[in-house]
């Protein structure tokens, strides 16, 4: 069984004191019970991660770094690079997620590159991959998502696969309250984990956590959570409110 799979993604949200008030009250609350069924992974701005290092020591809750670069280092102003993600405690990366790819221009390219520095760098990736509107409404959701899984994984050698988890993120529902129907969403997540399985076989792909992000709250977690390939979710609004981020995590711990 696929151990279920949290990131709350708190974008440029909170101010690095924030940040440590938010982990706190996290911690604080994210008991043993949640940790058993879920992996919970805080992905802060960059300069608040050594402070979520601090608070969050011996908790069990990861840390993500929200972007990288794919160079190691040199003359590339305003970047990080895996290694320095780690040296301030992350494990796990973004990349690609929508805000990325649409307002810093991203491709698939850069996506894939960074993803291999990141494995190369003992990160675990988390690629985001995602349709727009106009994209869904031209029937072209499959041809997307697995066209930005296919690109992005290019060239990573099957074995590394498994490791690597994938968030579907429908664009049009990120950060507007507007959801995919749990149904159609499992839909696209069984597509993904059929791509992944010509690209790493079906035992690794069997392996692969993929989950669903977009608009997610309380009320609608458990719909997503009761979907066979859904195998966790990424919450960005919601996670900044320590009651209902811990009230998704405890849908977490159902199983169906
Ligand atoms: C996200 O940014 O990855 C996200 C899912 O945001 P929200 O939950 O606010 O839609």
């Amino acid at each position: 069984m696929r151990r279920r799979f949290f990131l709350a993604n708190w974008k440029m949200n909170v101010t690095v004191r924030e940040a440590r008030v938010l982990a706190a009250a996290l911690r604080d609350r994210i008991d043993a019970v949640i940790l058993q069924a879920c992996e919970v992974v805080i992905a802060p701005p960059m300069l608040a991660m050594p402070t979520l290092a601090q608070e969050l020591a011996g908790s069990r809750i990861a840390i993500a770094g929200a972007n990288m670069y794919c160079e190691d280092k040199g003359p590339f102003t305003g970047e990080v690079s895996a290694s320095m993600l780690k040296e301030v405690g992350a494990s796990y990366v973004l990349i690609g997620h929508s805000e990325r790819r649409d307002l810093f221009h991203e491709d698939d390219g850069l996506i894939n590159r960074k993803l291999k520095a990141a494995l190369r760098d003992g990160l675990t990736p988390v690629l985001c991959v995602g349709e727009h509107a106009d994209e869904r409404d031209a029937g072209r959701v499959l041809e997307v998502v697995l066209g930005q899984l296919q690109r992005g994984l290019d060239e990573i050698d099957g074995s590394r696969l498994a490791q690597v988890v994938v968030a579907y993120e429908p664009v049009w529902a990120v950060g507007t309250g507007r959801t995919a129907q749990p149904q159609a969403a499992e839909l696209v997540h069984g597509s993904i984990r059929s791509g992944l399985g010509d690209l790493c076989g079906r035992n690794a792909a069997r392996r692969v956590r993929i989950v669903y992000g977009g608009s997610v709250t309380p009320t609608n977690a458990a719909a997503y959570l009761s979907q066979p390939d859904i195998d966790g979710l990424m919450v960005g609004a919601a996670s900044l409110d320590p009651d209902s981020f811990v009230q998704i995590l405890k849908a977490g711990t159902v199983r169906t």
